[in-house]
């Protein structure tokens, strides 16, 4: 794989990273896919430019079997109309290259192939921009781990132990969250405030993460409407596969993140979201140097009738002081000094540990309930969630189970659920005791 970037390419411009990466990702995916031998050549080069605009075009080469005509004509087009027999015979879900050209038409562009069957295929896609500055971070800051701005985020997310973790981590990083339970409360809310991002699950009840996008898209329901259509929306999915990924994108999602949420990966995608914003002249609110303004921790406040969680408990006061052994770190700032993202994790890990000793039985109940009445959706959901949250708490076993039976769940195959069930209870009693262990009785290192 090469990579030609011209050298007159100017060092900074405008545009938007996450929807050019996606398309780069998807036509240099497919190069790589499907070339045995020989190579595979991006080259980024610049077109046009005239006062302050610039046209950048990106082409990917490669020595692969080809394109014939026929499906080249086709390539573009959104699967709904695409020729079942043609994801028979070539594989994948064939929405890469829909989606790639939604997106660069989005970016005001257009996206073209070249192909000469049997030789290979160049995929060129030209993107007007802007020409920018250079972005006036802060020095260090990525050292410093802090973010330029404050976001406001809305968080849709059933699972509690999601949702204390999203909580922790957002407002250690000096961000103001509110969470709710599904798609229906996202869309309230978005209808009742300004929001500058929104992160989405994709499996929630009453109203999934796909469902809720596509509406606020179109404007919210007839007679919820949001305050702003062209939010930023990222996914949160549990298996991120890349059909998962077309799928969310198809719906419009503007990101991704795995779940579980990994601090690193959601600081970047933050940072990243920042910057979007700020290119698009998108008002947000400077972070301040110090946490003089407390905002966080406790219960939220500000969110009307929203569906927000209780705190359950007061993880500052109610936490050992020191961490569990595995997660263990040295002292944490105290409380009143965030927002910096402090990097540490230990505090967080106790409220986690705590959250699924006390959610975790009551989402296996609930999957019980669901089985008896023969609900396989309902139980789906509440084994997902359980999953979701064994994971946090490195529950590897009852986490690999627990994926089986959603599958079966998924599949309506309720009976065989429920003689699984059983196992997965004496895998969350022991789990759950060995939590309790470790954080009656911290390691000290
Ligand atoms: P997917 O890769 O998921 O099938 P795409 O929309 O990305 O969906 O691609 C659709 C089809 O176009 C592929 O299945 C393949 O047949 C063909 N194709 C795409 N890129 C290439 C390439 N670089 N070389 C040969 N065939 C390609």
């Amino acid at each position: 794989l090469h990579a030609d970037l011209a050298p007159d390419l100017p060092r900074f411009l405008q545009g938007d990273p996450i929807r050019i990466r996606q398309v780069l990702l998807n036509l240099l995916g497919n190069a790589v896919k499907f070339t045995d031998r020989g190579e595979v050549q991006l080259r980024v080069s610049l077109t046009k430019m005239s006062s302050g605009n610039a046209a950048i075009v990106f082409s990917v080469t490669d020595t692969g079997p080809g394109i014939t005509l026929e499906l080249q004509e086709r390539l573009f087009q959104k699967f709904e109309q695409a020729d079942l027999s043609t994801t028979r015979q070539y594989g994948g879900t064939g929405l890469g290259l829909a989606i790639s050209k939604e997106l660069v038409v989005l970016m005001g562009g257009s996206i073209s192939v070249n192909s000469q069957f049997g030789k290979g295929s160049t995929f060129t896609f030209e993107i007007p921009m802007r020409l920018g500055d250079q972005p006036k971070f802060r020095d260090g800051e990525n050292q410093e781990r802090r973010h330029s701005h404050r976001l406001s985020v809305l968080c849709a997310e059933d699972g509690l132990t999601n949702q204390m973790i999203i909580r922790s981590l957002l407002e250690e990083m000096g961000h103001d969250v509110d969470i709710v339970e599904h798609g229906v409360d996202a869309i309230k809310a978005l209808a009742q405030r300004d929001f500058d991002l929104v992160l989405m699950d994709g499996r929630m009840p009453y109203m999934d993460g796909e469902t809720a996008v596509r509406c606020i898209r179109s404007g919210g329901t007839s007679d919820i409407r949001v305050r702003s259509r062209d939010i930023n929306i990222i996914a949160l999915t549990a298996n991120a596969s890349q059909e998962d990924r077309e799928k969310y994108l198809a719906a419009g999602m503007n990101g991704f993140l795995s779940k579980p949420i990994n601090e690193k990966d959601l600081f970047e995608e933050i940072g990243r979201v920042i910057t979007v914003l700020l290119r698009s002249g998108h008002p947000l609110i400077e972070m301040p140097e110090t946490a003089s303004e407390p905002m966080v921790l406790g219960p939220p406040t500000r969110s009307g009738d929203l569906h927000s969680i209780p705190a359950p408990f007061d993880p500052l006061e109610a936490a050992p002081s020191d961490s569990l052994s595995s997660w263990s770190h040295p002292q944490r700032a105290p409380a009143s000094r965030l927002p910096a993202y402090s990097g540490d994790p230990s505090n967080m890990m106790q409220r986690i540990a705590k959250a699924f000793i006390e959610d975790a039985p009551q989402r296996l109940e609930a999957a019980r309930i669901n089985i008896m009445a023969g609900h396989a959706q309902g139980a789906a959901l509440e084994i997902h969630s359980l999953k979701g949250a064994a994971a946090y708490v490195s529950l590897t076993t009852l986490q690999k189970k627990l994926e089986i039976l959603e599958k079966l769940a998924d599949s309506g195959d309720l009976a065989v659920v429920a003689q699984g069930l059983p196992e997965v209870e004496t895998l969350l009693l022991e789990g759950i005791s060995s939590l309790k262990k470790i954080l009656n009785h911290p390691a000290h290192d």
